[in-house]
């Protein structure tokens, strides 16, 4: 019986065929530059896919993606994704992407200390500080943490919008 990891080789054997078939020079076109006009930036999960979720293709989006998805300008991952794609690729649009069932906004929300992801996790508990009159009058815990998600991913676009803002200042001087 076939290893996990032996099925993904296979897979991406397979996919590299049929994209050969469809377009001979699929590779040496993609292998050019990059074009993308979006950026997305999303939660690790595995269930919260970036291309497949949005149809596109090979070359369309810059992806970053962490846990919870996490705009901090103390992350030197997430600023220089931004600032590459802004900057360099000149993306036309930025997606911030939450899902429900996170993780790691459930984890943010649980006292419990978590060891390295307690430095992570601040960062949606203070999302949480920052709404608590709002989050703690809804009684109902699962809705309570559905908001805290969507809130989440408001805060982290306010985030990414005063980068943007600051790449734009840099820019003029
Ligand atoms: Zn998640």
């Amino acid at each position: 019986m076939s290893q996990s990891y032996e099925v993904i080789f296979e897979n991406n054997r397979k996919w590299v065929e049929s994209k050969l078939a469809d377009n001979p020079d699929f590779f040496h076109d993609l292998a050019k530059n990059q074009n993308p006009d979006y950026l997305y930036i999303g939660c690790s999960d595995s269930r919260a896919t970036a291309e497949e979720l949005m149809g596109a293709k090979p070359g369309e989006v810059f992806v970053h993606r962490n846990i919870a998805n996490i705009v901090n300008t103390l992350d030197m991952s997430s600023t220089a994704v931004i600032q590459y794609a802004v900057e360099h690729l000149k993306v036309k649009h930025i997606i911030v992407c939450g899902h429900y069932n996170c993780g790691g906004v459930k984890a943010a929300m649980t006292p419990e200390d978590l060891g390295l992801l307690n430095p992570w996790l601040r960062n949606i508990r203070d999302v949480y500080r920052l709404h608590q009159s709002e989050l703690d009058s809804i009684e109902d815990e699962s809705k309570r943490y559905d908001r805290l998600v969507e809130l989440n991913v408001q805060e982290q676009c306010i985030n990414v919008v005063k980068m943007a803002w600051f790449g734009k200042k840099a820019d003029r001087k």
